[in-house]
């Protein structure tokens, strides 16, 4: 279990420094500007990684106020990091007692990592009856469909509001109505003109003779040896072989450099195969007038409610 949680604040004047602690624990300047620093100069990286002597520490960003837990040696990096992100939605970022906030957060994610593993995880009713269904031969493989959604984004708003992009549009929407700002219409967005959803699925076909059969050769880095090495990857491999130190590397830790297809039905290699674009939810093929269709909105201020005393 981890050792402790912690917040450290941004002060302009002082820089980074620590707030409350639980269990508490004592870090050094340099250990706590190491942390805050981790997640980029303008603390564009949401989580961050740091050895400091105490041990591992995982660290959440939410400008200014970056959350830290310090792990156990016996602790999961990759189990903590998971249940830091699912932990954020019940930290009150702005609470007024960070001595009650903190423990908190440390008592739910201590109580998080027990939900999310062992026994009491796998006697959840949801997780039983997945695992049933495998069991029964109804699930034979849990595959991704790959997406892309096409999400309004007001970053402007969202510095306000919060950065859940669906939310912030209904507050938009909310001050419309209020009159407060006023929507026009400002370039174009993405929607399937068959069904009027805006997720994305993509293909890879031969630029030659638009078969789909590719297989990719990937460049990729080895994490035993830290040297490159290019790999064919088909479907069902749960590991490949470094070239170089002939370790196994699992194909979840694998992080790709390049891409190179290759077509199965021509034999074509090309770093340019066509790009097919489809509705994830209808299956239709995306055309110009799908991607350039729908109407995008930027909302204005109303001038009629800025021009009368409030
Ligand atoms: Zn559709
Ligand atoms: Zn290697
Ligand atoms: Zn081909």
């Amino acid at each position: 279990m981890p050792k402790a949680a912690f917040a450290i604040w941004w002060d302009d004047r002082l820089g980074p420094s620590l707030g409350r602690s639980y269990p508490h624990i004592e870090l050094s300047e340099e250990d706590i500007l190491n942390i805050f620093m981790g997640h980029g100069l303008n603390s564009e990286a949401k989580i961050g990684y740091t050895k400091i002597r105490a041990g591992l520490v995982i660290s959440y960003m939410q400008a200014p106020t970056c959350i830290g837990i310090l792990l156990d040696e016996n602790d999961d990096p990759d189990v903590i990091e998971r249940n830091l992100l699912r932990l954020v939605p019940y930290i009150d970022i702005t609470s007024d007692s960070w001595d009650d906030e903190i423990k908190k957060a440390y008592e739910t994610l201590v109580e998080l990592i027990h939900e999310t593993s062992g026994e009491e995880f796998l006697s959840k009713p949801e997780v039983k009856s997945f695992i049933q269904e495998i069991k029964n031969g109804h699930i034979k493989v849990i595959a991704p469909k790959y997406t892309l959604q096409s999400i309004q984004r007001y970053k402007i708003a969202e510095e306000f509001f919060g950065n859940d992009p669906d939310e912030v549009v209904r507050i938009l929407q909310d001050l419309e109505r209020e009159n407060v700002v006023i929507p026009k219409s400002f370039g174009r967005r993405l929607e399937c003109r068959q069904c009027g959803d805006t997720e994305v699925a993509i293909e890879l076909h031969c630029p030659r003779c638009d078969s789909r059969d590719l297989h990719n050769v990937f460049t990729v880095f080895c994490p035993k040896c830290s040297e490159q090495f290019q790999t064919v990857i088909i479907d069902e491999l749960t590991e490949v072989r470094c070239q170089n130190c002939h370790e196994a590397v699992k194909v979840s830790e694998l992080s790709v450099i390049d891409v190179e297809p290759l077509c199965n039905n021509c034999g074509t290699a090309s770093d340019e195969p066509k790009i097919v674009l489809t509705c994830a939810t209808c299956g239709k093929k995306l055309k110009g007038a799908d991607l350039l269709g729908g109407t995008g909105l930027a909302y204005y201020p109303s001038k009629e409610y800025f021009d009368s005393p409030h």
